[in-house]
């Protein structure tokens, strides 16, 4: 069996993102490890084409071409927000529902879901059930790498609330909270900290990752 990839203080690590929210949030999460960390938009590396039809598929084309680009371990992250009422979408496609001809606009992007949803016909919190999930990939150049999934159940809310986070945060009340993560300052958001599980999509992820990897974030 391959060895398992692990990280120690001092080891570098490319985020393989080109998204300056989730590299912030990243940056947050990771803070206090120790690792001498540098992006992929850092480094001039080209974003790949996203052609995978899943968050596993997409994640590991981010982080395997970071990997071989930069020749180092890279971290990658796909995620989306996925709505019942819409069947899933805009799941893997979230960052294309706020594209347009001048480039990503997420107020546009949150307006499309509530007409997504306003046209299904969704009006009660009942009806308005969504998820965020991310999954996270960490590669080698070798070709070895490892996935960690997470999840937060929620509901859509409209007018958007908030003018923290990023992407579609302000839409998003999660579960047994009356605050969008809009709302929240960032550490409420990740809520982690070692031996905790967090509370955002990514913050979970991000706590198995810490787990596997980085030994539960505790010095050994
Ligand atoms: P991708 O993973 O680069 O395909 O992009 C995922 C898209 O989902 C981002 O551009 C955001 O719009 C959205 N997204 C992912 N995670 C979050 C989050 O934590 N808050 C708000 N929006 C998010």
């Amino acid at each position: 069996m391959a060895d398992k990839l692990t990280l120690r203080r001092g080891d570098r690590l490319v985020l393989a993102t080109h998204n300056a929210g989730k590299l912030m949030e990243f940056k947050e999460l990771l803070a206090g490890f120790g690792l001498d960390i540098v992006s992929a938009a850092e480094l001039g590396l080209p974003e790949p084409e996203e052609t995978g039809t899943t968050f596993v598929e997409n994640a590991r084309i981010k982080a395997h071409a970071a990997a071989k680009a930069a020749n180092g371990i890279a971290l990658a992250d796909d995620s989306g927000l996925a709505v019942d009422a819409l069947g899933g979408d805009p799941g893997v496609y979230t960052a294309n529902w706020a594209e347009t001809a001048n480039g990503r606009d997420f107020k546009i992007g949150m307006r499309r879901v509530e007409d997504a949803l306003q046209a299904a016909g969704a009006q009660g919190p009942s009806e308005r059930h969504g998820s965020f999930n991310a999954t996270l990939c960490l590669a080698h150049p070798d070709g070895r790498d490892q996935l960690y999934i997470g999840k937060v159940e929620g509901t859509i809310v409209w007018p958007p609330r908030g003018d923290q986070g990023h992407g579609f945060d302000p839409v998003f009340m999660p579960q047994g909270f009356d605050i969008t993560f809009g709302e929240m300052p960032p550490e409420m958001k990740h809520s982690w900290a070692p031996g905790k599980v967090g509370l955002s999509h990514r913050a979970k992820a991000f706590s198995k990752f810490v787990d596997d990897v980085l030994g539960g974030g505790v010095e050994h």
